[in-house]
């Protein structure tokens, strides 16, 4: 069985992010969603808001599961009998900083990246652009899942 990984910080999840998992789930036996602990980065959803979410617009497909995890990413594969872990590649700013970790992944466990290009139609979209957008007021709509629009709006209403 060929299990994968899509890592990430998902806060929140975008389309971007759900073409990639959709994609995967499509190619593998089992795509293993892992939410990253990251005590010391500010984010708006908690890990378990964050893992709920992704739940919820994941449901669609049989084989994903969502997971999360801290510390190295090597770590959670070996835990996990996982064989590869799935990135997407928006644009040659995120080459040199994914190219390094793929690499050094490899080195630390064998462990192989697999780069997906993005689909064009979501290549400018990030979690902290739709943060900052939907903070200021503009419509964030198509970027993110419907579900995730409304918690969005929600929790920047109470920060207010
Ligand atoms: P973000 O940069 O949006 O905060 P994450 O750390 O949550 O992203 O990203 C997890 C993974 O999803 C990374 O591999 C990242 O390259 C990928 N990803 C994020 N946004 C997109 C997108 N719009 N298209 C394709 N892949 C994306």
């Amino acid at each position: 069985m060929q299990r994968v990984v899509c890592p990430g910080s998902f806060d929140p999840v975008t389309a971007g992010h759900l073409d990639i998992i959709g994609r995967a789930a499509g190619l593998y036996d089992e795509v293993i969603v892992a939410v990253l602990i990251n005590v010391t980065k500010k984010s708006l959803f908690t890990v378990d808001e964050r893992v709920e979410m992704l739940g919820q617009v994941t449901a669609r497909y049989g084989n994903v599961r969502i997971e999360r995890f801290h510390g190295l990413l090597v770590d959670f594969c070996a835990a996990n009998g996982i064989t590869a872990v799935i990135k997407g590649l928006r644009a040659v700013s995120d080459f040199e900083y994914e190219m390094q970790m793929a690499q050094m992944n490899y080195r630390m466990a064998k462990v192989e990246t697999l780069f997906m290009t993005t689909n064009p139609l979501y290549s400018y979209l990030s979690s902290s652009l739709v943060k900052e957008i939907a903070r200021y007021g503009g419509d964030v709509s198509g970027l993110v899942p419907e579900l995730v629009l409304g918690l969005l709006r929600e929790r920047l209403a109470e920060e207010e």
